[in-house]
């Protein structure tokens, strides 16, 4: 099974969400020659993503969806995305219940942001509580403020560059991966994750996948990681990238 990411590892800034039509002749090979099943892992909402898809012209769908970084979708007839029902209430109803719990520590944290901040506080529906910085730099000052406070059991959360949202520790890209596999019975030693992002490194964890790979314009922090973990760092950027990592894997 593949889990990728979408933005930066297979849509860069700036290309107009292009992505390169040997990237889906690459994968067509894959899932036709190992019957492999391919998925995205991303912090878009389902809508956002469906949006990618059709900037990024996907002559094809993928297998899976993982949603806000913990929704779980599969593809149904007519062009539908079909809930994974059981996963997805049952994260729902934990992120109510923590963040009910967390109500107070996510109220400082409001303040510090509105106050001592340039960055924007975000809760919308469906998403109780994030954070969007004016720059990386100051998103590090403001992980550090975070990580600092929330040591509440199950809140935590996920970053990607300027970007933060608060979540429930059960539930991220790592989780979401495990069980849309659970749908082929595919264990995570046959899971190949690839991503650019903080809010990556949880699928490319050695206990989600056995084998891992980063495109080459990843943050410092995933290269070290895939590096250590000797998993494949691309030359290349984006889908590019991603193919160099395919082509390390797969014999083509
Ligand atoms: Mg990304």
């Amino acid at each position: 099974m593949l889990g990728f990411d979408f933005d930066d590892t297979l849509v860069l800034k700036g290309n107009g969400g292009a992505i390169d039509p040997q990237f889906f002749e690459c994968i067509q090979w894959i899932r036709s020659t190992y019957g492999a099943a391919w998925g995205i892992a991303t912090g878009r909402s389902l809508h956002q993503l469906i949006e990618g898809f059709q900037e990024a012209q996907f002559p094809v769908l993928p297998d899976f969806v993982v949603a806000r970084e913990r929704e779980l979708y599969f593809p149904g007839q007519f062009g539908r995305w079909v809930p994974h029902d059981e996963w997805n209430t049952r994260c729902e109803r934990d992120h109510h219940k923590l963040f009910r719990k967390s109500k107070r520590v996510l109220a400082k944290i409001r303040k510090f942001i509105e106050n001592k901040t340039e960055a924007e506080w975000v809760s919308v529906e469906g998403d109780a509580a994030g954070i969007v910085a004016s720059s990386s730099a100051e998103m590090d000052v403001i992980q550090a403020y975070v990580e600092e406070l929330s040591k509440h059991a199950n809140l935590t959360f996920e970053r990607n560059s300027i970007y933060l949202r608060f979540s429930h520790r059960d539930y991220n890209k790592g989780s979401g991966l495990v069980q849309a596999a659970e749908r082929w019975g595919v264990t995570p030693n046959h899971i190949l994750a690839v991503g650019d992002n903080y809010n990556d490194l949880s699928m490319l964890q050695p206990e989600i996948c056995g084998a891992c790979g980063c495109p080459g314009n990843s943050v410092p922090e995933v290269r070290d990681f895939i590096e250590k973990r000797g998993g494949k760092v691309a030359d290349k950027p984006g889908c590019e990238g991603v193919m160099e990592i395919l082509s390390h894997y797969f014999d083509r």
